[in-house]
C-alpha cells in the first residue's frame, strides 16, 4: 500500500483507529477522519511513534453532507485522491425499540447509513476520474445480517449498509472499484463496552470463542479487502464474529 492514500472515518477510536494504524503499517498515507479531532490526532501521533506511514488527522461529521464534501475538497486538494475509502464511523445506544424516539432513530440512520452514502457519493467521482481503480470497505455489523435485540434501528441502518455495498459493487465494477463489507460481532471498543454489563456478558457467552474480537482482528479483514489480494472480490459481506452468527 506504499504511497497509496487511504481515508478512514471513525479513526479516533476502536475499530476505525485499528484500521488506520493497520493501513499506516502497510505504508499507506492514511487520512484519519473523525468527529473527534483530538482522538484522530492521537491516532496519527501513535502511527508516527510506531514509524508507520504518514497519518493526517481531519475533523468530519459523516452525517453532514456539506462537511463530507468539504473533507473531499481538502483531502483531494492537499493530499491527493484516495485509492481506499473505509467507512468505519458508527454510533448506537442499546435500548428497547419502543423507547427509540424519532430524533434517536434519525441520528442512528444519519450516522450509520447516510454517513457511508455521503462518503461514497463524495469520494467515488474523484476515484473514478483518477482511473486507478480503488477499494471501498464498509463496516456494517452482524446486527445488520441477522438482527439484534435492543438494536433494531441500528440493525436496519447496518442492513442498509450491506445492501448499499452490494449495489455499489455492481455499479462500480466497470471502474475497477471493489466495494466490500465487514460485519463485526461484539468487539472490545468503547461502543461495545458501553453496553450494560449483564447483556455484554450474555453476548460474550454466546460467542463460540467466548471473547469479543480485538479491534485489530476486524482491521485484518479490512486490510485484506483494501489490498490488491482482493482484486477479484466485490460485493461481499464478511462476518468477523468469532462464530457468533455462523448459523444465522
Ligand atoms: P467507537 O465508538 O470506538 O468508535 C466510533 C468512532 O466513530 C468514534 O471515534 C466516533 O467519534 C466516530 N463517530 C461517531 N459519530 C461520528 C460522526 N457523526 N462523524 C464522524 N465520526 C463519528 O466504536 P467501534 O466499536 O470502533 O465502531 C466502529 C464501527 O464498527 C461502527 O460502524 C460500529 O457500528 C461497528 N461495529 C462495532 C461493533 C462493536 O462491538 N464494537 C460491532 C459491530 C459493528
Amino acid at each position: 500500500m506504499t504511497n497509496r492514500i487511504a481515508l478512514v472515518t471513525g479513526a479516533a477510536s476502536g475499530i476505525g483507529r485499528a484500521i488506520a494504524l493497520g493501513l499506516a503499517g502497510t505504508g499507506a498515507h492514511v487520512v484519519a477522519a473523525d468527529l473527534d479531532l483530538a482522538g484522530a490526532e492521537a491516532t496519527a501521533a501513535e502511527a508516527t511513534s510506531a514509524g508507520h506511514g504518514p497519518v493526517s488527522a481531519r475533523r468530519v461529521d459523516v452525517a453532514d453532507p456539506d462537511a463530507v464534501e468539504a473533507l473531499r475538497d481538502a483531502v483531494c486538494g492537499e493530499i491527493g485522491t484516495p485509492r481506499v475509502l473505509v467507512n468505519a464511523a458508527g454510533w448506537d445506544v442499546i435500548g428497547a425499540f419502543l423507547d427509540a424516539d424519532a430524533d434517536f432513530a434519525r441520528k442512528v440512520v444519519d450516522i450509520n447509513y447516510l454517513g457511508p452514502v455521503y462518503l461514497c457519493r463524495a469520494f467515488l467521482p474523484p476515484m473514478i476520474e483518477a482511473g486507478d481503480g480503488g477499494k471501498v470497505v464498509n463496516i456494517a455489523s452482524d446486527a445488520g445480517r441477522v438482527g439484534s435485540s435492543g438494536e433494531s434501528v441500528y440493525a436496519g441502518a447496518k442492513g442498509g449498509v450491506i445492501a448499499l455495498t452490494k449495489s455499489l459493487a455492481r455499479e462500480m465494477a466497470r471502474h475497477r472499484i471493489n466495494v466490500n463489507c465487514v460485519c463485526p460481532g461484539p468487539t472490545d471498543t468503547p461502543l461495545f463496552n458501553a453496553v450494560p454489563e449483564k447483556l455484554r456478558e450474555a453476548l460474550i457467552r454466546a460467542i463460540p470463542f467466548r471473547r469479543p474480537a480485538r479491534p485489530e482482528e476486524i482491521a485484518a479483514a479490512v486490510l485484506f479487502f483494501a489490498s490488491d489480494a482482493a482484486s477479484y472480490i466485490t460485493g461481499q459481506v464478511l462476518s468477523v464474529s468469532g462464530g457468533l452468527t455462523m448459523a444465522g
